[in-house]
């Protein structure tokens, strides 16, 4: 990510939950809006409105020094981009970050109100416990998934990433309601262009 537009707020009322992965969710946080690199996180309000709706379940504050939690969630976001990006072309991944980061955010078990399944619930006193569930998210995904499945939009302007669950395996779009349109329209152009 080189130029991340600050000015440009978008609202995160409704995320993109396009990625199939809630780690990949998150990684899609930043989005191309009208040709402009735009981060959907701009405060630690968005951060955890973010966590809210995609059911991480979270504090409406925080007790820690205010813009740390957007700076911590920005810098694993990044972080979890470069691993994503080198699990897709084979190259290594740095476990030692990461497992910092699982130091940084225990978590425990609550047994649920039924006495026969526990929840997974992490604290609130550090950015890295808040952001908990979503470092899990991330690690789960860089540890276990296909990588031969986990992949960009195929439009060249785009950076979403995707988990493609499809039985097919050829899934090709972030949304077939955006690139996925644009992207078929333009080739069926072309094509008629081509037999004019
Ligand atoms: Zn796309």
């Amino acid at each position: 990510m080189n130029s991340v537009s600050a000015t440009h707020h978008i609202g995160i009322e409704e995320p993109l939950r396009i990625g199939d992965d809630p780690a990949i969710d998150f990684l899609n946080t930043t989005v191309m809006e009208n040709g402009v690199l735009t981060d959907r996180l701009q405060s630690d309000a968005d951060v955890l409105q973010w966590l809210r709706i995609m059911g991480f379940g979270k504090p409406n504050t925080v007790a820690f020094a205010s813009g740390t939690l957007l700076k911590i969630a920005r810098t694993i976001r990044e972080a979890l981009r470069i691993a994503v990006e080198n699990a897709s072309t084979g190259k290594a991944i740095n476990w030692r970050y990461w497992n910092t980061l699982l130091v940084k955010s225990p978590s425990h078990l609550v047994i649920n109100a039924d006495g026969c399944s526990t929840t997974q619930r992490w604290g609130t006193d550090s950015p890295e416990q808040v952001l908990g569930p979503v470092i899990a998210a991330a690690v789960e995904l860089l540890t276990t998934g296909d990588f031969e499945l986990v992949r960009k939009c195929d439009d060249d302007a785009c950076v979403l990433w995707f988990y493609d669950r499809t039985k097919s395996h050829r899934r090709r779009w972030c949304s077939m309601s955006t690139c996925g349109n644009r992207n078929k329209v333009a080739a069926f152009r072309e094509r008629q262009q081509a037999g004019a």
